[in-house]
């Protein structure tokens, strides 16, 4: 049946979910198709831009992925990258006053943002659990992340459920959102997505996958014209194993004085000459963040990525 496909039919679709082989692909229209992948052209994953053509009743087959912008990807059990989702341009991280941000979290998201080259963005919910004379200081230990040029968005779901702002950065953006438990991710999705039911159903409904399609990476439709990719495991996303140069390429402001120090191979802890030191001594590098890059360095495992 493969070999009967007209090439006049080829159209452009995106992967919107990826269930083992079978994957759905939904068109200009909007109308969804489940898709087989042709062989060779290898492995489509959600968000990714594909050629496909019709073989039947809403169904088809992928014959081409499109160049990916970006591409998320989580180390499996044995440490190898494995690609969850394409082309995310905007990376979410929500913090809250409680449970409070911890253990370098917010960095760690900020050198896979870098590395991915994606935008990101931290969101503070739950603003309204501290009174004035709380939230300064509150915001204040965000400062330094602004400064670097990530955008703090306060928030409070609870009392604007609008999301007024939120859905502005959204805006023709392809976002997921990640934080710790607690801080309210899923209510700001459903919120996002107030005809979240009705999408799954439709993903569920109309393919015949049934409901445990969406523990896997799915693209949903915003009203705002732009998309939300989600599923548990792109929530919880960590950051993977990196290379020493890789980490320090993901503080940003590290990078006017990277190569700068007396030693190549300096970690930039008490070394002489250490123009990262330097840097943080004359007020360019918040201490925060160069506590976060020496804990990272330590915590974060090497080696695997960028090795293949
Ligand atoms: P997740 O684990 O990050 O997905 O967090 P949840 O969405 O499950 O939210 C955790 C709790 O925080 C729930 O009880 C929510 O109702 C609550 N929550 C979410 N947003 C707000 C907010 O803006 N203010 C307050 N006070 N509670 C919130
Ligand atoms: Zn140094």
């Amino acid at each position: 049946a493969l070999d009967a496909i007209d090439d006049e039919a080829a159209r452009d679709g995106l992967v919107v979910v990826r269930h083992g082989a079978n994957l759905i692909v939904e068109d200009q229209q909007a109308h969804r198709h489940q898709c087989v992948t042709r062989q060779h052209i290898g492995h489509p994953v959600c968000g990714d831009r594909v050629v496909w053509q019709p073989c039947g009743p809403r169904a088809g087959v992928i014959t081409a992925i499109h160049p990916r912008d970006t591409l998320l990807s989580r180390p499996d059990a044995s440490g190898a990258e494995k690609p969850l989702a394409a082309n995310i341009d905007l990376l979410v991280i929500v913090v809250a006053p409680q449970p409070p941000p911890t253990g370098f979290l917010i960095d760690q998201y900020l050198v896979a943002a870098e590395r991915i080259g994606v935008a990101a963005l931290i969101l503070c919910n739950k603003m309204d659990l501290l009174d004035e004379t709380a939230r300064a200081p509150f915001l204040d230990a965000l400062q330094p992340y602004a400064e670097i040029g990530y955008p703090l968005l306060p928030l409070s779901l609870k009392h604007d459920p609008s999301l007024g702002p939120l859905r502005q950065r959204f805006a023709g953006q392809c976002g997921i959102l990640v934080g710790q438990s607690g801080v309210g991710k899923s209510s700001l999705i459903q919120a996002l997505l107030p005809d979240l039911e009705v999408q799954v159903g439709v993903l569920s409904g109309a393919t015949g996958l049934g409901r445990h399609t969406t523990s896997a990476a799915t693209s949903y439709r915003l009203e705002s014209g732009g998309r939300l990719i989600d599923s548990p495991g792109v929530r919880s996303f960590r950051l993977g194993a990196l290379e020493r140069a890789e980490l320090e390429q993901g503080f940003p402001e590290f990078r006017p004085f990277l190569g700068r120090c007396r030693f190549s191979d300096c970690q930039h802890h008490q070394e002489p000459d250490c123009a990262i030191l330097a840097a943080s001594a004359a007020g360019a590098i918040a201490p925060t963040r160069l506590r976060a890059f020496h804990q990272l360095a330590k915590t974060v495992p090497h080696g695997f990525s960028g090795a293949h």
